[in-house]
């Protein structure tokens, strides 16, 4: 997606670690006029697919993930990072790690709005290793839902989450797939 392209070019700041910097537009202050014109995007290329709701994660999921359900005209909900997931059996719950933090999160959704029968879209901000839409999957699949597909801003396509999506049958549209990115002069290459 090519005005998402120049963003990043224009904005992103390649930190040491495979760590992309987009605070500026993603992460931290928002432009929904952008993903506005991301959410039109997924909802041209699932074009034809059956979607009942859109899953993401919490923090920086929610803004995109919320604007993108208002494109295909779905309700949203997002997974919650909880230090305190109820004891009771009312949530599904996974372990997911994170990239940035470097640590292990429980990861939580309600039974009462992820249910058998759904047929579910994952969107997210950044695909890495891959390890929060695994998380996501397996809530999912906990919940007896449908995986229809997986919406992604910004794939690093020199980790590993990308190759293993594809290659396990699922659906991966991501808005834009960087090479490479070099961290000394700041340099990002993208893939089409
Ligand atoms: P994964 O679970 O695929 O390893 O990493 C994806 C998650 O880590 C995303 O939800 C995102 O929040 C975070 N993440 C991974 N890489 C980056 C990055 O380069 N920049 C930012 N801002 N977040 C990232």
């Amino acid at each position: 997606m090519e005005v998402l392209e120049e963003r990043i070019k224009k904005d992103g700041i390649v930190k040491p670690g495979n760590v992309l910097k987009v605070d500026s537009f993603l992460n931290h202050q928002m432009d929904p006029f952008l993903f506005k014109e991301m959410g039109k995007e997924w909802k041209a290329r699932f074009h034809g697919t059956n979607i009942s709701k859109i899953l993401t994660i919490e923090a920086s999921g929610i803004g995109i993930a919320c604007v993108a359900a208002l494109c295909f005209g779905l309700p949203v909900v997002f997974a919650k990072k909880s230090i305190d997931v109820p004891l009771d059996d009312s949530v599904y719950t996974t372990k997911v790690d994170s990239f940035t933090k470097n640590k292990c999160f429980d990861v939580s959704v309600s039974k009462k709005y992820l249910k058998e029968g759904d047929k579910v879209l994952i969107i997210d901000d950044f695909l890495a290793n891959g390890c929060a839409v695994y998380g996501l999957k397996d809530l999912i699949e906990q919940a007896g839902a449908e995986l229809v597909g997986v919406g992604i801003v910004i794939e690093k396509g020199f980790q590993e989450g990308g190759k293993k999506i594809r290659e396990d049958g699922i659906r991966l549209e991501s808005l834009a797939i960087i090479d490479s990115m070099d961290p000394d002069t700041g340099e990002i290459k993208f893939r089409h």
